[in-house]
């Protein structure tokens, strides 16, 4: 297709990503530029349709990040996290009771006390008012969908989509050019398994060297309970029943203002079971008995659900090459067993906006700011990462019963003598390579919604708002059409269908008796932009890419 010539912008940083590690590199590049009395000129692109919009989040935070980059926010009246932890309780369940893990045998790491309850979106939302406040202009209902690179092999920028293309490929009467944002530098914070960030991943070899990048799948609803059940401030975290030993995973549940309980549950994207649907084995939590009872008589009121990264230390890629850094979970920076990265998004965001500043101060542009990469093990998100760098390893290798404890032997070695018995382990394969064929597998058979306590994708999918340009080339790209069909419904009966939370994928039967005829369905207007596809399908075969900007969830208080 002939197309007319993007319009370009110059600025000294582009951000893309508006997430807590994006706003915090701007914030704190204007915080340089104001105390050297100079200038920086910073934007930030972000997919959602206003700041906060993509953002989900758990969300437990460690203050560390936010103390460092606003020290006044704890007194600041708009201030977005109120409620700080004041009960902290880890449970085992089996399938009819559970015990309480006594607070004693967690390793001080895992304390909670003195961390903040609330969401994410609306720290974004916070941060965002006090960059713009700083001068930092952000661009939300943009999607960066091109990195520019220059014949000398730079990053020079990115490229926002373009905008009315229908399904057909073909512009529309409102096609409008994606623009041009050329830097001197550009800081991906796209989050986890960002498009832009996984092509620079592979085009500078950054991953080369280090273990496998790891994921889960977190699914999460926001309740408004009664409030003779709602307790502020109390966090609990469970492992075990729904999931057999052998899948990792667990669940969380957040009481913060407001009558609020933010629930939600992970799975490992390592699971082997093709017949595993994560978005079941979290409805079927809800129904135990030692949780049930907070909900009843209460409302749910949002839904959504993101991939999360959880390689940890041996995982991290290289952070820098010519032109632009990796910042937040895009480099990988979650402590798995804290269930926490947004403190390493901040702290990620500043420490790299320190280097590039450094660099602009020095007069260079579009060269590679390697004393960010050299610097981040031996600042306070190295330290955090590790110390739990064989959490996730162990996990995977024993099961949740004997790998979660020795995970948990392992972390009061490094907390006491700065040493492991491990020393530092491996994940093993890709999660894309985990699953076992379905003849192989114990199939499992799910409950029916009862729609007061568990429900189906599509009303959870109505309460993450979510909403796509339905004329659009599908954002969900298929390199081989003929796979899913082919391939993976005969050896894993396309997991797709289940491991999808906002039920995009479908396989439909002309005869559904005799099962005849299979079809593979995308319904690409559903996608909650978790990138669980893109990481789990057994032969990569899934790619995600930008839909137009703005389109995906609107999630509120998420
Ligand atoms: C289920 C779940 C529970 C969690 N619970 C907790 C918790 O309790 N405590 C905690 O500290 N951490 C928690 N985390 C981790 C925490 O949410 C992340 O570490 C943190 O959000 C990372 O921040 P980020 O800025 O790197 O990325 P994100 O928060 O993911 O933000 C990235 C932003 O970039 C935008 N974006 C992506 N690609 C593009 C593009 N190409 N163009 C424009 N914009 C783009 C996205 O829309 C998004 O707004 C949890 C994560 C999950 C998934
Ligand atoms: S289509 Fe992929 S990215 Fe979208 S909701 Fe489903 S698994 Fe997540």
């Amino acid at each position: 297709m002939d197309l007319p010539e993007r319009e370009s912008m110059e600025f000294d940083v582009v951000i893309v990503g508006a997430g807590p590690a994006g706003l915090a590199a701007a914030i704190r590049l204007k915080q340089i530029a104001a105390v050297a009395g100079s200038e920086i000129s910073v934007v930030v692109v972000e997919k959602g349709s206003e700041v906060g919009a993509h953002i989900l989040s758990g969300v437990v935070v460690d203050p560390i990040g936010l103390d460092r980059l606003l020290p006044g926010w704890r007194t600041d009246p708009e201030r977005p996290l109120k409620t700080q932890v004041n009960r902290d309780e880890f449970l085992y369940l089996g399938p009819a009771g559970g015990v309480r893990l006594p607070n004693v045998f967690m390793p001080r790491l895992m304390d909670n006390h003195g961390n903040y309850v609330g969401s994410l979106g609306n720290v974004c939302r916070y941060l965002a008012r006090k960059a713009e406040e700083l001068g930092v202009e952000i661009y939300p209902g943009f999607a960066g969908s091109e990195v520019l690179i220059d014949s000398d092999n730079r990053v020079v920028g990115i490229a926002t989509g373009d905008l009315g293309i229908g399904k057909d490929g073909k512009r529309k009467d409102n096609f409008t050019r994606g623009m041009e944002l050329r830097a001197k530098y550009t800081i991906f914070g796209e989050g986890v398994r960002g498009n832009l960030s996984k092509q620079l991943v592979h085009h500078y070899g950054l991953a080369n060297g280090r273990d496998h990048q790891k994921y889960g799948i977190g699914i999460k609803e926001l309740w408004e309970v009664r409030p003779e059940k709602h307790r502020p401030g109390l966090v609990q975290h469970s492992m075990g029943w729904p999931l057999p030993n052998r899948a990792g995973g667990g669940s969380w549940l957040y009481h913060f203002e407001d009558n609020l309980v933010s629930v939600g549950f992970v799975v490992h994207l390592n699971y082997a079971n093709p017949t595993l649907s994560p978005f079941d084995e979290f409805q079927r939590f809800k129904t135990h008995p030692r949780i049930r009872d907070v909900f009843e008589g209460g409302k749910r009121i949002g839904y959504g659900a993101r991939a999360i990264v959880e390689g940890g230390w041996q995982s991290v890629p290289r952070l820098t090459f010519p032109g632009g850094c990796l910042v937040g979970d895009s480099a990988g920076f979650v402590n798995v067993p804290r269930i926490k990265g947004s403190h390493n998004a901040i702290l990620s965001g500043m420490l790299c906006a320190e280097h590039v500043a450094k660099a602009l101060a020095a007069g260079r542009a579009n060269d590679e700011v390697a004393s960010y990469e050299e610097a981040w093990r031996s600042s306070e998100i190295g330290y955090d990462l590790f110390r739990v760098r064989n959490i996730k390893p162990l996990w995977s290798k024993y099961g949740t019963l004997a790998g979660v404890t020795l995970g948990g032997l392992d972390m009061w070695m490094n907390e006491l003598l700065k040493w492991s018995f491990f020393g530092t382990m491996s994940h093993g394969k890709p999660d894309h390579e985990s699953l076992q064929p379905i003849g192989e597998a114990k199939a499992i058979e799910y409950p029916k919604p009862d729609g007061v306590l568990t429900f189906d994708k599509l009303s959870s999918v109505f309460l993450s708002n979510t909403n796509h340009e339905e004329d659009q080339p599908s954002h969900l790209v298929i390199k081989d059409p003929a796979i899913p069909i082919a391939h993976n419904l005969p050896r894993y009966g396309e997991p797709a269908r289940l491991y999808c939370p906002a039920g995009v994928y479908e396989v439909v039967y002309a005869d559904a008796a005799q099962r005849t005829d299979p079809r593979f369905v995308i319904n690409a207007q559903n996608c909650v932009h978790c990138k669980t596809c893109d990481i789990k399908d057994p032969l990569q075969n899934i790619m995600w890419v930008p839909p137009e900007g703005g389109g995906g969830p609107n999630y509120v208080n998420m």
